[in-house]
Parts: C-alpha cells; sequence; structure tokens
C-alpha cells in the first residue's frame, strides 16, 4: 500500500509503497483512510524542524487529522462495525505508572512528555491506505459529516480551548451570567482571532456560534476567500497592514478572549498589550524556530498582575473535545453551508502531497485522498 513519509536523514518526503498493516490484537480495528488534512505542523514536520520518527524506524508516515472507514475490527471490538465512519484522535499515553494524565484517559495533559503523537512524534501516521489502531482513540463520526470530518481534528483545538474558557469566565468575573443558554456563554464578550488559516478559521467559527462578538486579525488583504469566510459567519475581519494592535482595541474596546492562531511568537507577544481587563489569552500555536527578540517583561507581568489576566496554552485534544468538534461541525453545515462548502480547498492524492505541504497554501484546508469513490 501506499503512504507517505519523511525521512529525517536524507531531508526527503515522498510516496513510499509498504506493506498493509494487520489486526494483531483483540481491540484494534483495521481503517481504510479516506482523507487526510495537511496543517502547518505537517509543513513543520516535512522541513525538518519538528516531528521524529518511531524508535528504530529511518522515517515517520506523517498526517494526523484524518477521517477513514472502520473496514475490520478485532474481537473484543464493542462500539465499532465495519462500515463506521471514524475520527482518530493524535496522542497516545506515555508509559509511566505515575502520569496521573495518561493513567485517567487525558493524554492530552501528559505530565511526562514522553506521549507519542500519530503522524508527528514517535508513532506513525495516518497518510496511508490503511491502519491500525486501538477502538478507545476512535471517534464515530455520523454519516452526514463524511465530507468534512477531517475538520474535526483542528476544530478540537477550539473546543478545549473553549471548555476551558467557558469554565473560568463563569467562574472567576462572578457577574457573568452562570445560567447562559449553554453554548451561548459568549454573549456580550469580544474575542479577537490572530490568524486566519484552518485554525483561525475554525476557532472565529466556534467563538461565533458561542456568541462572542468576534474579530479575525491577520496580514491579509481582501481579496481573500478566507477573509470572504470571516464575513460570511458574521465575524469582522482586520488586516495587519491596515489597522494596528492599538487602533484595534480602540475599536474594540474591552477585549474579553485573545485566540492566538498564528504559531508566531512574535505577533502573538504583540497582541498582549491589548488583552482586556480579565482577559483570557489562549495559545494555540507552537512555532518553528523564530529569531529573539527584545521584549518588556515588566509591563506585561503588570498587565496580567492588575487586570486579572490568565495566559493558557492548550494542545488539542481528548474525547470530550472531539465530540464537541464533531457537534459543532453539523452546526456550522447547517448555519452557514455555502461557508464551509469553502473550507475543504480540495482533495488531491497522495502523490501531491509533498508539494501541497511545502509549497505556498492554496484555498483553505488541502486535503490527500485515498477514497477512490470520491
Ligand atoms: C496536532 C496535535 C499535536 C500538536 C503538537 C498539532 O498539529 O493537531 O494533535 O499535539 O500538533 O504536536
Amino acid at each position: 500500500m501506499r503512504a507517505v513519509a519523511v525521512f529525517p536523514g536524507p531531508r526527503v518526503v515522498k510516496v513510499i509503497e509498504q506493506e498493509a498493516p494487520r489486526i494483531t490484537e483483540p481491540d484494534q480495528v483495521m481503517l481504510r483512510m479516506l482523507d487526510i488534512g495537511i496543517c502547518g505542523t505537517d509543513k513543520e514536520i516535512c522541513s525538518f524542524e519538528y516531528g521524529t520518527p518511531p524508535p528504530g524506524d529511518d522515517h515517520l508516515v506523517i498526517g494526523h487529522e484524518s477521517v477513514a472507514e472502520v473496514v475490520g475490527v478485532g474481537s473484543a471490538v464493542e462500539r465499532l462495525r465495519a462500515g463506521d465512519l471514524v475520527v482518530s484522535s493524535v496522542r497516545r499515553p506515555c508509559p509511566h505508572p505515575g502520569c496521573l494524565a495518561c493513567r485517567s484517559g487525558h493524554q492530552d495533559y501528559c505530565y511526562t512528555g514522553d506521549f507519542s503523537e500519530r503522524g508527528i512524534k514517535e508513532a506513525h501516521g495516518y497518510m496511508a491506505e490503511y491502519v491500525v489502531d486501538r477502538e478507545r482513540y476512535m471517534n464515530l463520526v455520523p454519516p452526514g459529516l463524511r465530507e468534512i470530518a477531517v475538520l474535526a481534528e483542528p476544530l478540537t483545538i477550539a473546543e478545549k480551548a473553549l471548555a476551558q474558557i467557558f469554565w473560568m469566565m463563569q467562574n472567576r468575573p462572578p457577574w457573568l451570567d452562570p445560567q447562559a443558554r449553554a453554548g451561548e456563554q459568549g454573549r456580550g464578550l469580544s474575542a479577537l482571532v490572530l490568524g486566519i488559516g484552518p485554525v483561525g478559521l475554525l476557532g472565529a467559527m466556534t467563538l461565533a456560534t458561542a456568541g462572542f462578538s468576534t474579530y479575525v486579525y491577520s496580514r491579509e488583504l481582501p481579496p481573500n476567500p478566507r477573509i470572504d469566510l470571516v464575513d460570511a459567519i458574521g465575524a469582522t475581519y482586520v488586516s495587519s497592514q491596515a489597522t494596528t494592535f492599538p487602533e484595534l482595541a480602540e475599536r474594540m474596546g474591552n477585549i474579553d478572549l485573545i485566540y492566538e492562531a498564528v504559531g508566531h511568537s512574535h505577533f502573538a507577544l504583540r497582541a498582549l498589550p491589548v488583552l482586556g481587563t480579565n482577559g483570557i489569552f489562549v495559545l494555540t500555536g507552537v512555532p518553528g524556530l523564530q529569531a529573539f527578540v527584545e521584549t518588556d517583561p515588566a509591563s506585561t507581568m503588570r498587565n496580567l498582575v492588575l487586570k486579572n489576566q490568565v495566559l493558557l496554552g492548550t494542545v488539542n485534544a481528548g474525547t470530550d473535545a472531539f465530540a464537541a468538534a464533531l457537534r459543532d461541525l453539523d452546526a456550522f453545515r447547517q448555519r452557514w453551508p455555502a461557508a464551509v462548502g469553502t473550507l475543504i480547498a480540495g482533495r488531491f492524492p497522495a502523490e501531491q502531497a509533498p508539494e501541497l505541504i511545502l509549497g505556498r497554501p492554496t484555498g483553505i484546508k488541502s486535503v490527500i485522498t485515498f477514497d477512490t469513490s470520491a
């Protein structure tokens, strides 16, 4: 079968031929991979700045945003059967008995750092025709979401963040309405999304759905299909080429939430001073190597303390976030059918993966497909 792999030694990214995997444990499922999304993390891995092959291997099969069809199940599999559609989570627990996070199924909070991540760190990924995995890491996808389910994994970033934000918002400023309708706890609050890539756009959709008055701030100038999408979901786009951070802050008033989705540390740092009183700054990007900059840590610290601010890093994601992502994808599809239709830029064969990953992004989300019926 075919798979897309990166070889860090000779610094090569290519399609390889390898033997299809087999079910060897009773709790395993065999997956026929349908769609695999390409993201910034894949770009970093294929630029040899990130990612690690499994111990003893000279290559890493990439791909971690996926949707697949179950084509075989082990004897102990209870929830799934052939024909089901699934999205797999990415992180796998570390082996240490003392890691309470991993031992309780919350490996996205792993203490030791010895977790693995499929397609990223010490475990092969999903950009292959067939994959074998354990049932417990599968999230069942309603058949109606087949076309967009590949977006569930990147959407879990926003879902996990939002669950934490709501928890904090409801428990900190005590005047916020604790009875706010479930899923609409953002009413009356403002959110600023940094970045207009897939993570930013999915984040903006999640925040707008939750009732936040949502702004998206990035470099791009119109005309741009990503900016059209921001307009279509009722959020406000502002270009950093036309408006500075202080000007933006003046326009928005108290900024209750900043959701960073650019992976650029300098940009994120420049946004910190405009975070409002009692505001939460969520960091989701994993920056590659970036130049050192001079900064003013005293004013950052002063603001954090005097304005009760929270700086929150978050990495996706657990089972609840996957369930929320699948629910929200359905909500987005019903609310903004045309906009959701533009999220996936195109489906391409595996042979095109290296150029798509390393080239300039076209459209919003490029997807590699092994689905011959698509
Ligand atoms: C993936 C996460 C992963 C993170 C860091 C992201 O692109 O979606 O699952 O934990 O990269 O490796």
